[in-house]
């Protein structure tokens, strides 16, 4: 018991000298802090300012591991189209944006293409909407779309696209940098996913929920045709196609 008093006795110690240290050097320099100073400090963030509004216009780089990728799941799947891939890729991200942007759910609740990523979409639009949140994404366009990463195991595969794209983009949430005037450059991480052996997709590594439209039960067999708790009809999904599965905004890194 003494020794543990001891232990915190000098762990206080030292954490009171740094407090002094540190409260010694700040009135120090706040004391010879002249008029030139605070105007080198002014600059400072104005640059800093400047270096973000760079960072927000600069056509954001992917990932090029596409060759590297491609053959491989070639081998797996011969059938594979990388340009038809991109294009859903394309057309997706625009179909989540213009329903974020509006907030309905409804734009993409009955497509095929979106039926993993629905529900994701579907939890971000109740939380702008019990967050007064807007985002408004205008004049959206492509750059670059490149795989980063390529996986199959457990019955299915799932293949990582990174996409360079830019918009116009206006919002009031706070975490999130906002420009009117200049185009915001900017990458998306979006996930595919092919389930190619229904069987071997037990629960726990199930990373796709589909949801049923009439009482939001999860439905957890995926080869259902109806649902197990309100019997509603459920459209059996094509799991031999490249759905998309996550899609998640890539700016920071
Ligand atoms: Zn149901």
């Amino acid at each position: 018991m003494n020794f543990f008093i001891a232990v915190i006795g000098g762990f206080l110690g030292v954490l009171l000298a740094i407090i002094l240290f540190v409260a010694v050097i700040y009135f120090r320099l706040s004391a010879s802090a002249g008029p030139g100073q605070m105007k080198e400090l002014r600059n400072a963030f104005t640059h800093a300012k400047e270096i973000a509004r760079d960072e927000y216009t600069r056509k954001k780089s992917v990932a090029g591991l596409t060759s590297l990728l491609e053959p491989r799941i070639l081998k797996d799947f011969p059938e594979f189209n990388r340009d038809l891939l991109f294009s859903i890729n394309e057309k997706n991200i625009r179909k989540i944006l213009n329903c974020i942007e509006a907030k309905d759910i409804s734009q993409i609740d009955n497509d095929s293409e979106l039926v993993y990523v629905e529900p994701q979409i579907r939890a971000k639009i109740e939380d702008m909407k019990s967050n007064q949140i807007n985002e408004k994404f205008d004049n959206i366009e492509f750059n670059r779309s490149a795989i980063s990463s390529y996986t199959k195991d457990n019955g299915k595969a799932t293949i990582r696209v990174s996409t360079s794209l830019g918009y116009y983009y206006n919002s009031n949430r706070k975490d999130k940098k906002s420009y009117s005037d200049i185009k915001k450059e900017t990458r998306y991480t979006t996930e595919f996913v092919y389930v190619y052996d229904e069987s071997k997709i037990k629960e726990k590594q199930l990373t796709i929920s589909i949801h049923c439209k009439n009482c939001g039960a999860p439905i957890n067999n995926l080869g259902n045709s109806y649902c197990e708790y309100c019997m509603a009809p459920v459209e059996r999904i094509n799991l031999k196609a490249w759905k998309m599965s996550s899609f998640k905004e890539d700016y920071n890194n």
